[in-house]
């Protein structure tokens, strides 16, 4: 399967995306490459640069990789209606390892725990999602390591509000403005 020709990698450097979208409630869509996928999670606050904040993360259905581009607005009765934007987008670094070793990404959502070195435009640095039981079934935690890129009290949901590749506004995206 071919790379979305926006998001092409630096050779061998699998890709990352998170998609605001505004739908029943807005999240935010976290979505790491994996096997030829895009493997994924609804973050209903959005990831965070504070190493204190864990962001609650809802798996959903691996999306096919090119969908890693998409924004516009999804219609009524669609899977998934509602306006969706490129937030963030990068490529990341598979940091899980066992013993010294390092695990596949997919055997390690196996698991239930990844570790990633995200470089995205907003977001940068390692993360980590978890995997938990609720009485309803699992779900995970995505929360920013403590490294480098750390920023405790950094809020980057509240204060990074434009697409990474069209500079719109969720509200100029749904209005279906143009790209400047
Ligand atoms: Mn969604």
């Amino acid at each position: 399967m071919s790379r979305p020709e926006d998001v092409r990698a630096p050779e061998g450097h699998p890709i990352f995306v998170i998609q605001k979208h505004d739908a029943t409630t807005l999240h935010y869509d976290f979505r790491l490459e994996a096997d030829g996928v895009l493997k994924s999670w609804a973050v209903p606050k959005g990831p965070s640069a504070d190493p204190k904040e864990k962001r609650l993360a809802i798996p959903t259905e691996d999306h096919p990789l090119d969908y890693a581009d998409f924004e516009g607005v999804i219609p009524e009765g669609r899977y998934g209606a509602g306006t969706v934007m490129v937030w963030d987008r990068g490529v990341y670094r598979n940091l899980t390892r066992k013993d010294g070793r390092e695990i596949p990404v997919t055997g390690a959502l196996g698991k239930g725990h990844v570790s990633v070195w995200l470089e995205g435009e907003k977001v940068r640095g390692g993360y980590a999602l978890t995997r938990f039981r609720t009485g309803k079934g699992e779900a995970w935690l995505l929360v920013k390591m403590d490294d480098a890129e750390a920023a405790p009290g950094r809020d980057l949901v509240a204060t990074e509000t434009r697409s990474v590749v069209s500079g719109r506004t969720i509200e100029e995206i749904a209005a279906g403005e143009e790209p400047e």
